[in-house]
């Protein structure tokens, strides 16, 4: 049997690890937290699924919360100056592609104690490069899919695919409960259960989705992404969940008036629901060479970290172990050598990972004339909005018309056709 290790008990490393043990291989999994820690630290996200990455879960049989985490139903997007003025409102609903936002707490330390129960083996360990020379030698496949960790720096910066050399924004996050938030309809101007888009122009975004965790049930998250430097960029001083709090009411207060309501009577779900930081957006070279001459790959995040603004890293994990595992299973017998490890990445950046980086990086500038042609025809349109929004479930649909202006043109026409008489 094939022995595979896996560093990172997150999205990519416990997805991965629980798809190679189904397919027969032997497969441990090294993360630095136990279940209990896991469920038991602050909020390390507010992700939300789209349809295609939840699909994924489910034929593993890993959605034990299908039935109470509300589905998120389409979005509702507000296009505002910087003094919070509405400049252009456009919705779209997911229709079949409707997706979930579930705690990451509440997930995965259910998954860390689900793993040895199908024969895959933890070990509660924060892996050192020292480390992973013992791992690789006494693995066939040695992965890193450590997220944001420290160890990612073992694998070079891939320079021209990562624009950024900063953060592009700072970020905060909150899960809120609250009698104006929750429910089917909670944004009365929206017939469906809206993740909440608030796009301010000079001054960052705000998203609220509906969401789930262990310590309330259903309720919303609220994710911040400020410019840094501008006139939202004032929660990092922040020192606890209350103190965000605060501050996110009075830029609610100034930049998105009308959905202050939403939150009267709102509290933390818990202590540990909020986070704040910045990181900087990273493709990174997949094979990492270590010092003996042995190979480790990265996956996940490790190999290709995105702002969030458009919601992919957990997709963008989902879509990477679904080729990850054909990858692996058609090399049969052959060696994992650094040959396979290059073209297993090069295969997934060409065919989804370039498009959810361009996509996501897309969203972090002003949008440019073929988006802008779209999204005035979908503000009018409702078959066009839907469109757009049903691209967010794989964004290499958004091309070939979000960089041309013909095509985007092509792509409204195809869904304004007249009926004929
Ligand atoms: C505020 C915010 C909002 C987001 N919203 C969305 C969204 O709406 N949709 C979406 O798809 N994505 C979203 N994301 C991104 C998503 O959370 C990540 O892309 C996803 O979790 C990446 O999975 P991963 O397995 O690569 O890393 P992670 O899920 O971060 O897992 C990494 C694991 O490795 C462990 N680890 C780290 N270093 C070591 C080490 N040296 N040894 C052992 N273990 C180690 C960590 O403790 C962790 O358990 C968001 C992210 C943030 C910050």
């Amino acid at each position: 049997m094939r022995k595979i290790s896996l560093i990172g008990g997150g999205q990519a490393g416990l997805l991965l690890g629980f798809a190679l043990l189904d397919k027969g291989y032997a497969v441990t999994v090294y993360t630095d937290r136990t279940a209990e820690q896991a469920l038991n630290s602050r909020i390390p996200s507010t992700a939300f699924l789209f349809d295609s990455a939840l699909a994924t879960e489910r034929a593993l049989g890993l959605n034990f919360w299908e039935d109470v985490v509300p589905f998120g139903e389409g979005m509702h997007v507000d296009f505002r100056g910087p003094d919070g003025r509405i400049g252009l409102t456009v919705q779209g609903r997911l229709g079949d592609l409707q997706g979930q936002a579930l705690d990451q707490r509440t997930k995965f330390s259910r998954w860390l104690q689900e793993f040895p129960r199908r024969g895959g083996k933890l070990v509660i360990q924060a892996v050192s490069v020292a480390d992973l020379e013992k791992i690789a030698a006494e693995s066939d496949l040695t992965m890193v899919a450590a997220g944001k960790g420290q160890i990612n720096a073992f694998f070079a910066r891939d320079d021209e695919r990562s624009e950024h050399l900063s953060p592009p924004r700072n970020l905060a996050a909150l899960l809120l409960t609250g009698p104006k938030m929750l429910g089917d309809r909670p944004w009365k101007r929206v017939p469906f259960r809206p993740l909440r888009f608030n796009f301010v122009a000079g001054v960052g975004e705000f998203f609220s989705l509906p969401f789930y965790t262990h310590t309330k049930g259903e309720c919303r998250s609220f994710l911040f992404e400020a410019i840094p430097g501008g006139p939202m960029d004032r929660f990092q001083d922040a020192k606890d969940g209350k103190e965000l709090l605060e501050i996110a009411r009075q830029v609610i207060a100034e930049f998105a008036p009308d959905d202050l309501h939403h939150l009267d009577g709102a509290e933390l779900t818990d202590d540990d629901a909020w986070l704040k930081g910045a990181f900087t957006p990273t493709v990174r070279k997949p094979v990492g060479r270590l010092p003996s001459g042995g190979l480790v790959m990265a996956i996940g995040d490790t190999a290709v970290l995105n702002d969030p603004i458009a919601g992919q890293g957990s997709n963008n994990a989902a879509r990477m172990v679904r080729h990850l595992v054909s990858r692996i299973q058609a090399r049969g017998n052959g060696a994992f050598d650094a040959a396979w490890m290059e073209d297993s990445f090069e295969t997934f950046w060409a065919e989804s990972a370039m498009y959810t980086t361009a996509f996501t990086n897309a969203l972090l500038k002003p949008p440019g004339a073929p988006v802008m042609e779209v999204l005035g025809a979908a503000s009018q349109h409702p078959p066009v909005g839907d469109a757009f929004m049903r691209c967010f479930d794989d964004p290499r649909n958004y091309w070939p018309w979000i960089a041309d202006l013909d095509e985007a043109r092509r792509f409204v026409a195809e869904r304004t056709v007249p009926c004929a008489a």
